[in-house]
């Protein structure tokens, strides 16, 4: 008998009822936006913001609208002026090089190792071309940022997390978001929390978060944050720093709150299916598993493998076998951009050099989401039907 899986890949866990009670309330007030509170009431919003900036261990915190939009401030938070360039990575989400041409500024692509993370090597060779360095944590996977730091230090580069994989993840003990100058979250639907759309920006730099903070819309109320620098800070920013309107509201605040206090439970759940999956598929012939470092605590909310020096037409075979029998995986190395595509190359308004061994690294991801809707035993059986998919291709080629 042939297994099929018969879980969604796009079908998230519910919000906690303790977020869904807190969400009525809000409505049930009518003050939704995060400056309108009754007297002696702190808001959802700047609650959440005390809380996560608590939990991570790092002072300020700023909620917005987006992780995108979390990425923009940073930069203009920054100076990062038009014209100006920034280094990311080559292997991202494509909010990430967005973020970068909002500003004006130019993307400076990092290649990809075979371990999915950005390559240090290329990234001091291209040290000289920027002074922001906007690293993605793509897919949760966490470069050695010791040798990172180092490289950046080095050659004067300011560094600004994107965490959208790696809320609850960090290398060598120390939480990935507490490396850079800047670190972003997403709490988008498809991240480790959920509020549909949202995100962080943290940093212990109070003047660069006074300024982060005017830019998201906080008019002269900067005063009502909890997790804030002090009022100090904000005596000429004030002045001199516009208004580009990016507020998270209490009703995304208040169902947000209940997750973060599960963020840890959450995580291990996640790892408890990622590594289900990534064990079985031991010993696959064909495919290259991710080794993640001893140093790195991830998070599994997403796995990759890759099928190195695949022919495209095998490549598709494996992905509409598997397709048949449930498992959805995803594949970005075709010419054409799809869905969610994460390729330097498909972003044509940001010019760039060929990259022949990220590109051969590109050309193998193959890319599963991991809901936490998935049981353990789904995700063994997940594991089954690549492996003998996968395995049955290879043989016959
Ligand atoms: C989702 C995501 C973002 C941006 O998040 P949004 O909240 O959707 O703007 C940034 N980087 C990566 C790698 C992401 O996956």
């Amino acid at each position: 008998m042939t297994e099929v899986f018969t879980g969604s890949f796009t079908q998230q866990e519910p919000i906690p009822e303790e977020g869904i009670e807190a969400a009525l309330k809000v409505m049930r007030s009518g003050r939704l936006h995060r400056y309108n509170v009754a007297a002696g009431e702190a808001g959802e919003t700047a609650l959440l913001e005390k809380e996560f900036a608590d939990q991570l261990g790092v002072k300020y915190c700023l909620a917005v609208a987006s992780g995108g939009y979390a990425m923009g401030a940073a930069l203009r938070a920054m100076g990062v002026a038009p014209g100006a360039r920034v280094l990311t990575n080559a292997f991202t989400l494509a909010p990430v090089p967005g973020a970068i041409a909002s500003v004006g500024a130019v993307p400076v692509f990092v290649g990809v190792t075979e371990q999915l993370v950005i390559d240090l090597d290329d990234l001091e060779a291209k040290a000289d071309q920027a002074e922001v360095l906007m690293l993605s944590h793509m897919r949760g996977h966490l470069c050695d940022m010791d040798r990172l730091m180092e490289i950046c230090r080095a050659n004067n580069i300011r560094v600004i997390e994107d965490c959208a994989h790696t809320m609850g993840a960090s290398w060598r003990g120390v939480a990935s978001g507490l490396w850079g100058d800047m670190a972003c979250y997403s709490t988008q639907t498809y991240k480790h929390v959920n509020s549909g759309e949202g995100g962080f920006l943290v940093s212990n730099d109070p003047e660069l978060m006074a300024k982060a903070t005017i830019l998201s819309g906080s008019y002269m109320l900067y005063g009502r944050h909890l997790a804030a620098p002090d009022p100090s800070y904000f005596e000429e920013i004030k002045y001199l720093t516009p208004n580009v309107s990016g507020r998270m509201d209490h009703l995304r605040a208040a169902i947000l709150r209940p997750q973060l206090r599960n963020l840890a439970a959450q995580c291990a759940a996640w790892n408890a299916r990622y590594d289900t999956v990534d064990t079985g598929l031991a010993d696959t012939p064909g495919l290259t598993r991710i080794a993640r470092p001893e140093e790195e605590t991830y998070v599994g909310s997403s796995i990759q493998f890759l099928l190195l020096d695949w022919e495209e037409a095998k490549i598709h075979e494996v992905i509409a076998r598997c397709a048949k029998r449930g498992v959805e995986l995803k594949w970005f190395g075709g010419k054409e951009p799809v869905a969610f595509t994460s390729r330097y190359d498909s972003w044509r308004y940001a010019p760039s050099e060929p990259m022949p061994k990220s590109d051969r690294v590109l050309k193998g991801v193959i890319d599963m989401r991991i809901p936490l809707t998935f049981s353990v035993d789904g995700c063994a059986l997940i594991a089954r039907i690549i492996k003998a998919e996968v395995s049955a291709v290879y043989q016959a080629s």
